[in-house]
């Protein structure tokens, strides 16, 4: 290949060209506070109103319904911590999660679990999924938020949010998603949903990267999570990243529209390359069920191997993936998600999450097929702890 096949999506995806266009005027214009009182100051704020337009737009709730914050991470940490300390003050100081959510919910709720709080970890069955039954047996009357992530971001599994949500309706508990993964993948209704709060962010779906947003149902009124001026209704302080906005607003919006084709798209380059893996790499195995995952989700363990060398290997040929394992490169510790579906230690490091996105052709995804059937057996042969099948 003569340039760097990108199947990283899950990690962070490309500017969208059409974004790039969309905030150039922004980043080169006259550039006014939206605070402020003069024509450039509201020619800001109405284009921040667009955005939220366009957020609402593709998520099917009210404008008002739409705050701006610095990314993904920031809208979890304010659902999760603005609603444990406004619901402490009513005597509710439990919160429910799954064991594989994303590292900005669980570290939020286990810096909560420092403040006294108590948190019930749901179980992940085998193929990837919550189940609804076991957040309704962990709910109890002191329980202030059910957080359940729509889709994984290591395995792809969509979970069963709109039967989570109305459990929470039902025993009247707060319900909140991290869709990060699922915004522009798959089609994402909050209203169908049935949740009172969705976290999404722009760099996840070919917007810019430092901007996402948390929808918060019309009545729910979690604590601040950043104090100050009086920006987003008085609830997310700070001078907005105007740019990053005009930029989230037009990439949602692109990225719902035509997302039938996309997907069909991402689902063919996902299935070949599984179908041609499993098939022609023995020792192979897909995590997370095979169906109910996202379009652009490969997720597949090479026994015998870390993650790392096959990492070096694809980068040497010009593809970018990701490892199953390590997630930071100060920490050897398995992944959690693949942990917690109950693979061993050994299989956890010796996989590979590939993530397509519109962007990547079936040329790329032939292209990774062929170097994985080349580097796959040479490493094991190689590898001290490598016993192939008889
Ligand atoms: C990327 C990601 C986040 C964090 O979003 P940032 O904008 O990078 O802070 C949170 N949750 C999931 C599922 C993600 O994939």
């Amino acid at each position: 290949m003569d340039h760097i096949v990108y199947l990283d999506n899950a990690a962070t995806t490309p500017v969208d060209p059409q974004v790039v266009q969309a905030m150039l005027p922004v980043l080169t214009g006259p550039g006014g506070n939206p605070s402020s009182h003069y024509s450039i100051g509201y020619e800001a704020k109405e284009q921040i109103d667009t955005a939220r337009a366009q957020v609402a737009a593709a998520l099917g709730c009210l404008p008002g319904e739409v705050y701006f914050t610095g990314g993904g991470s920031e809208a979890d940490n304010w659902a999760i911590k603005g609603t444990a300390r406004k619901l402490a003050r009513q005597g509710k100081k439990h919160l429910i999660t799954s064991a594989f959510e994303h590292h900005a919910v669980v570290h939020a709720m286990q810096a909560l679990e420092k403040d006294g709080f108590e948190v019930t970890w749901l179980p992940v069955t085998a193929d990837g999924f919550v189940r609804p039954e076991d957040v309704a047996a962990a709910i109890r009357p002191d329980t202030a938020l059910v957080s359940v992530m729509l889709a994984n971001n290591e395995i792809g599994t969509i979970q069963p949010i709109q039967e989570i949500a109305a459990i929470c309706r039902e025993k009247k508990v707060l319900c909140h998603t991290d869709a990060v993964q699922a915004v522009g993948a798959i089609p994402v209704n909050v209203k169908e949903l049935g949740v009172d709060m969705l976290s999404l962010s722009g760099h996840k779906f070919n917007g810019p990267k430092g901007v996402g947003a948390l929808y918060i149902r019309r009545g729910v009124l979690p604590d601040n999570l950043i104090d100050g001026g009086g920006q987003e209704s008085r609830r997310r302080a700070g001078t907005e990243n105007v740019a990053g906005i005009v930029g989230l607003g037009a990439a949602i919006e692109l990225a719902v529209g035509h997302l039938e084709e996309k997907q069909a798209h991402l689902v063919a380059l996902r299935d070949y390359v599984i179908g041609r893996v499993l098939a022609n790499i023995p020792e192979t195995r897909l995590n997370g069920d095979a169906k109910n995952r996202l379009p652009g989700n490969a997720n597949i363990s090479f026994a015998g191997l870390e993650g790392e060398t096959i990492l070096l290997d694809l980068d040497m040929r010009g593809i970018c993936a990701s490892t199953g394992s390590a997630c930071n490169s100060d920490s050897l510790d398995p992944s959690h998600v693949l942990l917690a579906i109950g693979l061993p230690h050994e299989a956890a490091h010796g996989t590979m999450r590939f993530s397509f996105g519109p962007q990547n052709t079936m040329e790329e995804a032939e292209y990774l097929c062929s170097v994985l059937e080349e580097i796959i057996p040479l490493r094991r042969a190689m590898s001290p702890v490598w016993k192939p099948l008889a």
